[in-house]
């Protein structure tokens, strides 16, 4: 893997003038540096606004955070893919905890999503982890590998533009991070499921998060497998987040 990826989820935060200021100081601090991307991905309304401000910067890229899989029809209150491509999106977020666990979605779902991004010519970022009672029972590589299920099929020019995301439910928002080792257990796993695929799994980035911070950013985006992070909390302040986007540099 060449190429860090440092996400920033900015779940339910930032309309259009917060991402406007976001960026304005963000962009006062930010250093562009070989060999890492900085993707964003805000919130819908303020997709548009964050994608016209980083224009010129092919290494930042913006994205959704969540997608319909039908391209238009009677479903109120989602967006579809075509429309976030139109506003200036590169990606998607599928399968976030907070869909999976708060909005019900399924693994159906996921795979419908993740289908329909890469039919679009977006970038699927496909998030899978456990819960701590999964981890507890020592089903998590079970429960990863199920999740994962949403890219089965595809054939490897496709599973190439995917990049996954391992989130372990109970560090996501809560401060409890997994220690460096354990997330390189499932980043292996991840890894070695891919090349099963046929996919070139040493090129998918696979990015971890669950309360990433500056204090943990370095050990994280140091260890083997661990191609880069997903951010929430800690991405909402812009002077820090241009900080930890230079980390290990
Ligand atoms: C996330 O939203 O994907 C996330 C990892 O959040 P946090 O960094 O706040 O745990």
């Amino acid at each position: 893997m060449t190429t860090r990826i440092f996400a920033a989820n900015w779940k339910m935060h930032l309309g259009p003038e917060g991402a406007r200021q976001f960026m304005a100081t963000f962009l006062q601090h930010y250093r562009s540096l070989p060999g890492r991307e900085v993707w964003f991905f805000p919130s819908a309304v303020a997709l548009e606004t964050l994608a016209n401000l980083v224009r010129d910067r092919p290494e930042i890229r913006v994205g959704a955070q969540h997608v319909h899989w039908e391209p238009s029809g009677a479903y109120t209150g989602e967006t579809s893919i075509p429309m976030i491509r139109e506003a200036g999106a590169a990606a998607a977020l599928v399968g976030h905890s907070e869909r999976r666990h708060v909005f019900g979605e399924t693994d159906e779902d996921t795979a419908r999503q993740v289908r329909a991004v890469l039919e679009h010519g977006l970038i699927p970022m496909l998030c899978v982890g456990e819960t701590i009672e999964q981890r507890e029972h020592g089903a998590t590589l079970e429960v990863v590998v199920r999740q994962l299920g949403a890219l089965a099929g595809l054939d490897p020019a496709q599973l190439a533009r995917v990049t996954i995301a391992y989130e372990p439910v109970w560090a996501i928002g809560t401060g409890r991070t997994a220690t460096s080792r354990d997330a390189a257990e499932v980043h292996g796993h991840i890894r070695r499921w891919l090349g099963q695929q046929g996919a070139p799994a040493e090129t998918i980035p696979v990015l971890y998060g669950g309360s990433v911070k500056p204090t943990n950013l370095r050990e994280l985006v140091t260890t083997r497998d661990i191609d880069g992070v997903l951010v929430g909390g800690a991405s909402l302040d812009p002077v820090q987040w241009a900080a930890m986007t230079a980390t290990a540099d």
